[in-house]
């Protein structure tokens, strides 16, 4: 069974869903839409664990660039669960939080290491990257498999990115985003995906959530003239190449 739809990148673990994460998840499961649950610390790639008892969630463990002061533990749990996994992320840099060069360093050293993990562990990278794509660029462009969370930067850029058999994931924002719809009119559809990166980045107001994602195939099935059906299924099939799914 192929999914409906799927929402490549979000945080169902996040406190935003505490009070009501079992519905949030029976939501997208009712509309056969799927999930990949992205990591950021320890805490959330042990949530993201835990709802793998869903059928409808993937995960994906990761560390977010503002808290690497968790490294060392994160790898572990990575090495020590990476038969869950279907992803290595979000990982990154963003230099939107770290203006001066020694932390951007920082970031960059324990990027570097998670790049040589998801080559060791053969699984794909989903990049996290703030003000920062030309270097995050230069620091993936040989990878094997990798896919640019909710890109935002330039389409010159973006060409590259798919030269390189990489993935751009578009988020629910491309509905009221001009540099999204931009990004997307000049996008080969065969590299774009999509995500909701819940409880961020809504298209309407409060909170998104994953069920939300069919917002973003609304808005590129206008641009790329097209049923929301036909959108969907290139869509789909590009998230399932871009994560090894059967
Ligand atoms: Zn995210």
């Amino acid at each position: 069974m192929r999914w409906h739809l799927f929402d490549s990148h979000c945080h169902v673990d996040m406190p935003a869903f505490d009070k009501d994460r079992q519905s949030v998840i029976d939501r997208a499961f009712d509309a056969q839409i799927a999930f990949i649950n992205s990591g950021t610390d320890l805490r959330s790639n042990c949530v993201t664990q835990d709802l793998l008892q869903y059928e409808n969630v993937y995960a994906a463990y990761g560390l977010s660039p503002l808290h690497l002061d968790e490294k060392t533990l994160v790898d572990e749990f990575i090495r020590q669960n990476a038969d869950s996994a279907i992803a290595i992320g979000e990982v990154g840099l963003d230099f939107y939080h770290a203006k001066e060069e020694p932390q951007r360093a920082q970031q960059e050293d324990a990027f570097r290491g998670f790049i040589r993990l998801s080559q060791e562990l053969s699984l794909p990278l989903v990049i996290h990257s703030r003000d920062a794509e030309e270097r995050v660029f230069k620091l993936v462009h040989r990878v094997d498999q990798a896919v640019y969370h909710c890109y935002g930067g330039s389409a010159e850029l973006l060409n590259a990115i798919a030269d390189c058999g990489h993935y751009i994931s578009i988020p629910t924002r491309v509905c009221q985003s001009p540099h999204h719809q931009k990004l997307v009119e000049g996008a080969p559809p065969e590299v774009v995906i999509i995500e909701t990166d819940s409880p961020y980045q809504a298209a309407r107001r409060g909170r998104n959530e994953p069920a939300l994602v069919a917002d973003a195939v609304v808005a590129i099935s206008r641009i790329w003239e097209m049923t929301f059906d036909d959108t969907a299924s290139i869509l789909v099939e590009n998230t399932y190449r871009a994560f090894n799914l059967a």
